[in-house]
């Protein structure tokens, strides 16, 4: 807005007008006082001032406004009909005009100069606006730097804390941070801790999941400077993402040599006793049956019943081995699987009618859906009944309010899968890998049901072995599928 001061009111009202006719916005002050009030109040682009005044003459009121911060860099241009003459004209610029026209005015030289200088003026209005919020902003970043390298220090410190070897990787697989404790292993920051040969490399294995974008694990025996041995480590990466792409990786190495130890330790133990276990078991057995066969006594005497509880104990006992014993030969690489021709579905048949005997108190309820893989190919019997019992023997034993079973069959040209659905307690979402390790029992039924976590880290071996696939989907409280897939070439 432009505002005109005069105390001569045709003046006012001419100028008004041909302003007007620009589109213009116009504000008017008749008095020196007036226009000082106005300015401090409003905001004006630009000031036509009437040098001529009484009381408060033009210069002055350039010079007031000149001392405020409000009105100091409004542009102001001087009319003067009388101080035409040099001296004046230098008085009205040294107190803050920017232009001095003398009257009579040239309509059309003032529009151009208030053309000009109004836009010159909101041209710096908005560079001033312009300017003030990029002090903002640099205002705001500084402030968050600082913020950003107290976190980053504090993040340091925790990871400095930390027991275990930490790092990060850019997102060129580049490591560009470490904890002090990886110099124990390592001399070059850029390097990895180097592995032992018969373990997987931890570059390969990276370079695997980086590009997959995936976090993974992994044990590996790495190098102690200090000492020159190798100890168990297991190594953790995970992606940090920014959106789809990785912004860098986290990871860590935490020792777990001495666990190891104790781990082998118990794998020993377990492996002798059951070695041990097995000989008198098969001699008790043996001679239970010799028993038996002796006596010849009625099936409906008690001795006979006697007897044949202790025959049922004697067996539960000899699986109880035979599976300890199994887990020793898988530790030790020597679970073997002997392939022979055979078919699918006389191997379920069998592991079914083993089951209906074994469980003749429950009025079990199996069937089968699919079509039978009645096809021959290479595959080890006896594992793969095993592997079937053991799903049927766990779908009874955790569906103690439900005694239907369905097993499916499916095949097509490269592969037959077996699945087992129980309508038992489940198993939740996050527990459900976790059931093929070894000793793994989910807490929540460990107590109710007896077991020692051990058949299924057999069966997930046996279909490794076989390079099938092993798996299962279960809702809590509604059941659970096992399944397992063996290919057929
Ligand atoms: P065990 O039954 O002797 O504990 P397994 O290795 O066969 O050992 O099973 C491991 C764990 O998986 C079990 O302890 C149980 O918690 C869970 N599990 C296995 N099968 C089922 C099932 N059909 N329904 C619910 N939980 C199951």
């Amino acid at each position: 807005m432009i505002l005109i001061v005069d105390d001569n009111e045709n003046n006012l009202f001419s100028l008004k007008r041909l302003l007007q006719s620009q589109d213009f916005p116009v504000d008017t002050a008749s008095s020196g006082e007036e226009a000082l009030t106005k300015a401090l109040k409003k905001t004006y682009s630009l000031i036509i001032l009437d040098v001529q005044m009484p009381d408060m003459d033009g210069f002055e009121v350039a010079e007031t406004l000149s001392g405020y911060s409000k009105t100091k860099e409004i542009p102001i241009i001087f009319l003067s009909a009388v101080n035409t003459d040099k001296r004046f004209i230098a008085k009205g610029y040294a107190s803050g005009g920017i232009d001095y026209v003398t009257k009579p005015v040239d309509p059309e030289i003032l529009m151009l100069k208030v053309k000009t200088f109004n836009n010159l003026q909101e041209q710096s209005i908005a560079l001033k606006k312009n300017q003030q919020s990029l002090e903002l902003e640099i205002k705001g970043r500084r402030e968050m730097q600082v913020s950003m390298k107290s976190r980053i220090d504090h993040f340091h410190l925790m990871l400095e804390a930390l027991p275990q070897i930490a790092f990060t990787l850019n997102q060129n697989g580049d490591v560009d941070f470490v904890n002090g404790k990886w110099y124990q292993y390592s001399d070059k920051e850029t390097e990895f801790p180097e592995t032992h040969v018969d373990d997987l490399n931890i570059h390969e294995e990276f370079e695997r999941f980086r590009k997959k974008k995936k976090a993974f694990e992994l044990e590996a025996r790495i190098k102690n400077l200090h000492s020159g041995d190798f100890r168990y480590h297991l190594l953790k990466m995970s992606p940090v993402l920014e959106g789809e792409s990785v912004k860098n990786w986290v990871g860590t190495f935490t020792d777990i040599e001495d666990q190891k130890k104790v781990e082998k330790e118990k794998d020993e133990f377990l492996s002798i006793a059951s070695h041990e276990l097995k000989t008198p078991l098969t001699s008790i057995k043996a001679y239970i049956q010799l028993l038996v066969r002796k006596l010849r006594l009625a099936p409906e005497c008690a001795e006979a019943g006697y007897l044949s509880r202790t025959q049922d104990q004697i067996d539960k006992l000899n699986n109880l081995i035979t599976d300890l014993l199994d887990v020793s030969k898988i530790d030790n690489g020597k679970l073997k699987i002997n392939r022979k021709s055979g078919n699918l579905e006389s191997v379920i048949q069998n592991a079914i009618d083993t089951i209906i005997q074994t469980h003749d108190h429950l009025d079990l309820k199996i069937d089968w859906h699919g079509k039978r893989p009645g096809q021959t190919f290479l595959f080890d019997e006896v594992r793969i009944e095993q592997v079937i019992i053991n799903f049927l023997t766990n779908a009874i034993k955790y569906s103690p309010k439900n005694n239907q079973i369905i097993i499916s069959t499916f095949a097509d040209d490269d592969e037959v899968k077996v699945s087992v659905t129980d309508f038992g307690i489940g198993i939740p979402d996050f527990k459900q890998d976790a059931v093929f390790r070894k000793f793994y029992r989910v807490e929540e039924s460990s107590v109710q049901f007896q077991g020692m976590g051990i058949g299924l880290y057999i069966c997930a071996e046996i279909i490794k072995q076989h390079h099938g696939n092993i798996g299962l989907s279960s809702i809590v409280g509604e059941g659970s599928t096992f399944y397992f897939t063996l290919p057929l070439n």
